[in-house]
């Protein structure tokens, strides 16, 4: 097999990543750790990815994309040019520059990656992303959370079980997750964030306030020029940078309209006072998350700091001063996630290392039923299904009952969120289930929810008495599912290699994938038995006891088929005895 790659497809920047030698190795892209995720086209119509294209972008706006991954998994189409380009096309051509790169550095061609993505990332964007790599000829083997990429990072190396807090702040999102390292086995805990709040935003308010000077000065508001508004973006950006290491910073830009000149002065207390609410958001991120992980900051072991805007020194300062740890510094916060990327890539090449992941779901999958609320029968309420924090993968399965005598169909309609009634969620998917036998109402239909390691969702429905059922993949409302490899493929034409098809439908699953999934099929399995044993009859908790006793013998001599089948045993008994 060849190699692996980590990748990090970040909002302003991207970074890959692959272990050689067991370390990993930072793959520089022309020359540089770090790739702007921007793509372009020249004058001449030819395409620019990364430094190129964001050189460019204050001349040339209208032909430049930047942060094209706060639109990953939307249907709208961006413009480049005079062309227009699906979200999953622009973020595949940043992906095959990684690519490219990774093969002249390696010497060898590239066909598999894992990619992360931000821990709130939903099914839309997973997928999107998923497509992207595909369609730059990848095959992704994992999409992984940042934050959780960020710890194998840190943590590949040690054997004391240990808590840490991830804060990630990049350029366009945040987020906060707890992670635990008990046992070799790496477990995200609990995670909230923001997928609109990072370095831009910082950006933005730094420009808005410079507009304002300007104004005063010139009665000209430069934001209201696309030019001057790209320029300003570029300088403001800059002084941010400066202003992590210096009190004060200037920003000068000649001629930015007409004869007009910009030259401001701008103090960090100032710029801080400008970012500090938004600071503060990312900190009520953080409390939720002890609280969603029923933990207090004091049971933490370590904060890391990932993400470029976590340079910014109120970072720190409000961490500290909050959480009362000093963050970790020690790995550059930019290239953290590609490492632990490229550490979970090893993994999957079969390579030695020492933790094994275990993510969990940020969102709560259920379906609508006829039920209570507000002391009322309700033809829609909300039932959930998979629990938000609940690891994965996870498989949920429940009863329900027909309403009518001799129904045939039943409409199974699929929802993301935590609302008391179905509609006000986020609609994924529904689907018929039709053929139903013809007998009175209270045929049960077995509905089962399954979310992979990547976050996808299967539905299974059944009819109980026949067996008969259907199972979808669900495609979320919003028309990801829409996506066609092959019509975007001919869309992008040379600028992506076509032999990279090759890297075709997923392969097989290699022996120390299939081991590292079982083994975290077998932790969160132990997990929801050990949780439900004090709650059922002594019969039933004592034939989960033995069960659990062989599923601990077969993870510690290392048996793994015998685990696989312990696994399906727990998941049959949890089945009827977590309803
Ligand atoms: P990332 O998405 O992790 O690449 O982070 C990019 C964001 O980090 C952008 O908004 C950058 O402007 C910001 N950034 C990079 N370096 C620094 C720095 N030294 N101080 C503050 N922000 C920075």
């Amino acid at each position: 097999m060849g190699a692996v790659i980590g990748i990090d497809l970040g909002t302003t920047n991207s970074e890959v990543a692959v272990i050689r030698d067991g370390r990993p190795e930072i793959i520089p892209v022309d020359g540089e750790p770090i790739m702007p995720s921007c793509v372009g086209l020249d004058s001449r119509g030819e395409l620019l990815v990364g430094r190129v294209a964001k050189n460019q972008m204050a001349a040339a706006p209208e032909s430049t994309i930047l942060s094209i991954k706060r639109k990953m998994g939307q249907t709208e189409r961006v413009a480049m040019g005079d062309r227009f380009f699906s979200p999953e096309e622009i973020a595949s051509l940043i992906l095959a520059s990684l690519k490219t790169a990774a093969e002249a550095h390696l010497g060898e061609t590239v066909t598999e990656a894992v990619i992360t993505v931000p821990a709130y990332f939903d099914d839309a964007q997973r997928k999107a992303t998923q497509n992207a790599g595909q369609l730059a000829g990848l095959d992704v083997r994992r999409i992984i959370n940042e934050p959780t990429a960020a710890a194998l990072a840190y943590d590949a190396d040690q054997t004391s079980d240990r808590t840490v807090l991830v804060y990630d702040l990049g350029g366009g999102t945040f987020d906060a997750s707890l992670v635990v390292v008990q046992d070799g086995v790496v477990e995200v805990k609990s995670s909230h964030g923001d997928t609109h709040l990072g370095g831009d935003d910082f950006d933005h308010l730094l420009m808005e306030h410079v507009d304002r000077i300007f104004f005063e000065q010139h009665a000209v508001h430069p934001l209201a020029d696309l030019k001057a508004k790209n320029r300003l973006w570029a300088a403001v950006e800059k002084a941010k940078r400066e202003l992590s290491d210096v009190p004060y910073t200037r920003i000068r830009e000649e001629y930015l309209i007409g004869d007009l000149h910009l030259d401001v002065e701008i103090e960090r207390s100032a710029y801080e006072d400008m970012i500090r609410p938004l600071l503060r958001k990312t900190m009520d991120s953080v409390h939720r998350c002890f609280k969603d992980a029923l933990m207090l900051p004091g049971a933490l072991d370590k904060v890391i700091l990932v993400g470029g805007a976590s340079r910014t020194p109120l970072v720190a300062e409000l961490v500290k001063k909050e959480i009362n740890i000093e963050p970790r510094h020690e790995i550059h916060p930019d290239l953290i996630v590609a490492m632990g990327a490229a550490i979970q890539a090893a993994v999957i090449q079969g390579q030695k290392t020492k933790s094994i992941l275990v993510d969990i779901t940020p969102y709560t999958f259920g379906t609508g039923a006829v039920g209570v609320y507000n002391g009322q029968l309700h033809e829609d309420v909300f039932v959930p299904m998979i629990h938000r924090g609940t690891a994965l993968p996870a498989r949920k399965g429940k009863r329900f009952s027909t309403m009518h005598d001799g129904q045939e169909a039943v409409d199974v309609r699929i929802y993301q969120g935590e609302a008391p009634l179905a509609e006000d969620n986020i609609f994924i998917g529904n689907f018929l289930v039709e053929g139903l036998s013809d007998v009175p109402a209270g045929n049960e239909i077995v509905l089962t929810l399954a979310l992979d390691l990547n976050g996808v969702l299967e539905v299974t429905a059944a009819e109980k008495r026949t067996g008969l059922s259907k199972t979808v993949t669900m495609k979320t409302g919003d028309g990801t599912a829409a996506f066609d490899l092959e019509q975007a493929r001919e869309h992008l034409g040379d600028w992506i290699e076509t032999e990279s098809e090759s890297a075709g439908p997923a392969p097989s699953v290699d022996a120390a994938d299939e081991k590292e999934q079982v083994m975290a099929a077998a932790k969160a399995l132990r997990k929801r038995s050990t949780a439900l044993l004090n709650d059922i009859d002594a019969t039933d908790a004592s034939e989960l006891r033995a069960l659990l006793a062989d599923s601990q013998k077969a993870i510690a001599e290392g048996r793994y088929q015998k685990l696989a089948e312990l696994n399906e045993s727990l998941s049959d008994m949890l089945f009827y005895l977590e309803d």
